[in-house]
């Protein structure tokens, strides 16, 4: 019985990588010690894990910026707008040229594109092919990094994304072909590389292929068999570990069964059922060994040493322990590096601390549930087992968690709760009277400016430098001067500019019971950029109101209507670690009462308007298509739940950004908003295609300046989205905003802009009253 690890994370504990990599952009440290600070992290995250005790130590699962750009690099995939770059600059400028874009020595290349991988917050860098691709080995990083872990006693497992993932991860960039029509030329590279790695000595090598997860055709599962059959056949010795995770191998798993490889690994933190089929299955190989990720790379919960050893005994039992492998449910790269450092009590009691474990624990899980599963009779590993079950069974009982009030009231949900009074169209009415909002009308998504000034006052508050009165002082005295300037300008519906809230998620976070923090639990999204996932650990409830003072606050200034700005249930819960003692739905609904909660209380405070954020909720989608109704059912219902307390003539907006709207627009639809602000401005409106073609029911304001951007849109350019905008939807439905928060714009070209955007409406305005 062998254990493995199948990745771990590369920031550093303290994000030592981050603070290099950002520091060689400026050119403010050389090559060498970047490299340095790299291979520093290598050698502590190997000798981590041997002297733990992992059999399968994997290298190659270190990266400067991302594991798929690396592949795109080995592989010789290099787009051709790079070529120049390639002949005159090195590997790794080359490299961060492609992940970053390159704008200086007489350059000017765009970056590659970015995106999602699979359902988690890490972004990968996309393949770029061409119909003519030609492939061509660069072998450097993974040799080097297999070498450097053996100069330092360590054998290592090197990692690889497999060929078919590879392929289908990337996007052709010309027509008249499909990228899997590509494997035949990618194959011989992956042949060349295997071959360096075997001549080096290397017996086993980690083959991550997680297109498996995914819905696939028979073309893409024929490329699966093609790739490993042929890699037997070229290496009958190699010992291939075959990995896919984040789902079940479902519909894949014949294919999957009938490949040769060694070892398979099963995620059984996401599918627990899939060992069940796998052993179940006739055609399970006799030789094939079970690679059972039973600790949870994604999540940040103390393993249930019991339940794992019952899955772990269900498997030895028909295989025997010979071909029983303990591992990790994946990368541990979506895991916070160590627990150990966190020691602020406040943010982190020491009791919830108790029931957690990041990468550098869960490691020790995984040795120690090999120990406990071959019966090892030694001392620490009765102790690990009796502290493990001693802190599962607390955080079972614990009174923290458990809130019956909270608990009663998620039974109590009834459908009336998602329900508004009455449908669109009357509320439409009420709201057009008590609003009086002229056509067009303009507005903004909520943030404004977080200037470097603002954010000192918050670390200064943090630190105690500045009282909560002197602290709030300053906010309000922000506040105000947004809510003058917003007047000025002559926008309709304000906002009070979001100045007290560091980021749309933790703010609620801290201010909600449920939650706690970490001061180190980074995680990478992309590149050098982390994210520190509040902690959702027990029942969530709203102790008082959140954001009433400051939206009263601002609505006491002016006579115009300030809208209330909430981050919704579905995106907090997204953006979290989320606990994993019941259902994510019925987390969810508790998240969904309290900004519920919330929104009556700003009704009564008199702010007429209320938005509640959905940026997230297209991220939820499970990977397989069969699952999406599950999810987009609790999901939306639990937006309504949020927006259904208030009055009819109560505005309740949405807003969204970042996404695909077409596959999910009735479930858009069916959260009825009032009135939805959505991201299009980059894409020239075709991202309203969606609302177009099914005939969006309701208001809706299409982004009309890009605020990723530091450029200043005119007012024509304006006029012609609206224009277009008006062509596509009915004009009494349209409201004229940005894209998304202007909180990492600089103030002179948000004044700039958003005059622009004023005036375009204006014209609008005036055109229709002509016609008229
Ligand atoms: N109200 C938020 C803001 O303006 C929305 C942010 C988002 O959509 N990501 O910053
Ligand atoms: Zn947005």
């Amino acid at each position: 019985m062998k254990t493995s690890v199948l990745g771990y994370p590369r920031i550093g504990s303290k994000r030592e990588l981050k603070r290099a990599s950002e520091k060689y952009w400026k050119l403010s440290i050389s090559d060498a010690e970047l490299l340095q600070t790299g291979r520093d992290i290598r050698k502590q995250n190997w000798l981590l894990q041997q002297e733990a005790g992992v059999d399968h130590i994997p290298s190659n699962d270190f990266s400067f910026y991302d594991q798929v750009l690396d592949m795109s690099l080995t592989l010789g995939c290099v787009p051709s707008r790079y070529q120049q770059v390639k002949e005159e600059s090195s590997r790794l400028d080359l490299y961060f040229a492609m992940a970053r874009g390159i704008q200086r020595d007489g350059y000017d290349i765009t970056a590659m594109e970015m995106t999602k991988w699979f359902d988690t917050n890490y972004h990968y860098i996309v393949p770029e092919f061409v119909k003519h691709q030609t492939f061509d080995l660069d072998a450097t990083k993974v040799v080097e990094e297999y070498k450097e872990a053996l100069e330092l006693g360590v054998q290592t497992r090197p990692v690889l994304i497999a060929p078919v993932t590879f392929l289908l991860l990337g996007k052709e960039k010309e027509s008249g072909f499909s990228r899997l029509d590509l494997l035949d030329q990618l194959l011989p590279v992956y042949f060349d590389l295997i071959e360096q790695l075997v001549d080096l000595g290397v017996t086993q090598i980690q083959f991550d292929e997680p297109c498996l997860a995914l819905n696939l055709d028979d073309a893409a599962r024929d490329a699966v068999t093609q790739t490993y059959t042929q890699i037997s056949h070229r290496f009958p010795r190699l010992e291939v570990t075959l990995t896919s995770y984040f789902e079940c191998y479902g519909d894949n798993l014949e294919t999957v069964l009938e490949l040769p490889i060694h070892a398979l690994h099963l995620d059984l933190v996401r599918c627990s059922a899939q060992l069940g089929d796998v052993l179940a299955s006739p055609k399970l190989d006799e030789q094939l060994i079970l690679s059972l990720g039973v600790v949870d790379g994604r999540n940040v919960w103390k393993n249930e040493f019991q339940s794992s050893l019952s899955t772990i005994a269900q498997a030895v039992q028909q295989l025997g322990s010979e071909r029983v492998w303990i591992a990790t449910s994946c990368s541990l790269l979506h895991s916070p590096c160590d627990l150990d450092l966190e020691s602020n009590a406040t943010q982190l009691p020491d009791a919830v601390k108790g029931w957690l474990a990041f990468a550098k624990q869960k490691v020790d899980e995984v040795v120690t549930l090999r120990a406990l599963a071959l019966g090892v009779k030694a001392e620490d590993v009765l102790q690990a087992l009796v502290a493990n079950k001693k802190a599962n069974e607390e955080r079972k009982n614990s009174g923290f968690i458990h809130e019956p009030k909270v608990k009663r009231r998620v039974e109590r949900l009834a459908p009336s709760h998602s329900q508004r009074v009455s449908s669109f169209l009357s509320r439409q009415e009420l709201q057009r009277a008590k609003l009086r909002l002229p056509l067009y009308p303009t507005t903004t998504i909520g943030s404004f400016p977080q200037t470097p000034e603002v954010r000192s006052w918050r670390a200064k508050f943090k630190l105690g430098d500045l009282t909560q009165g002197q602290y709030d002082q300053l906010i309000q005295k922000e506040t105000e001067a947004t809510i003058r300037f917003q007047e000025e300008v002559g926008l309709d519906v304000l906002v009070h500019g979001e100045f007290e809230r560091n980021d749309m998620v933790e703010y609620f976070g801290e201010k909600l019971e449920g939650f706690v923090f970490t001061q180190f639990g980074w995680v990478q999204s992309y590149g050098t950029r982390c994210v520190k996932p509040p902690i959702i650990f027990g029942d969530v409830y709203r102790r008082r109101p959140m954001t009433v003072k400051w939206s009263s606050y601002a609505q006491s200034l002016t006579d115009r209507p300030v809208k209330g700005m909430l981050t919704g249930p579905v995106t907090i819960l997204q953006w979290s670690f989320v606990r994993n003692d019941q259902p994510r739905a019925t987390t969810c609904q508790q998240i969904a009462l309290a900004i519920r909660d919330e929104v009556c209380d700003l009704e009564a405070a008199g702010i007429g308007v209320i938005q509640i954020d959905e940026p997230a909720i297209r991220e939820g989608l499970p990977l397989r298509r069969e699952d999406w109704k599950r999810y987009l059912d609790w999901a939306v219902e639990c937006f309504r739940i949020s927006a259904s307390g208030v009055q009819d003539d109560t505005q309740i907006h949405t807003h969204m950004c970042y996404s695909e709207f077409n596959d999910i627009i009735d479930s858009i639809a069916d959260m009825d908003a009032d009135v939805i602000t959505i991201e299009t401005s980059r894409s020239e409106m075709e991202l309203l295609d969606a609302f177009v073609e099914f005939k969006y029911p309701n208001e809706i304001g299409p982004g009309v300046y890009d605020i990723h951007s530091p450029r200043v849109p005119s007012q024509e350019e304006i006029e012609r989205l609206l224009h277009r905008a008006s062509e596509l939807l009915p004009v009494g439905n349209l409201w004229v905003n940005p894209d998304c928060g202007l909180k990492t714009r600089q103030w002179p070209e948000t004044k700039q802009a958003l005059q622009h955007l004023v005036n375009a409406a204006r014209k609008l305005r005036e055109e229709v009253a002509v016609e008229a």
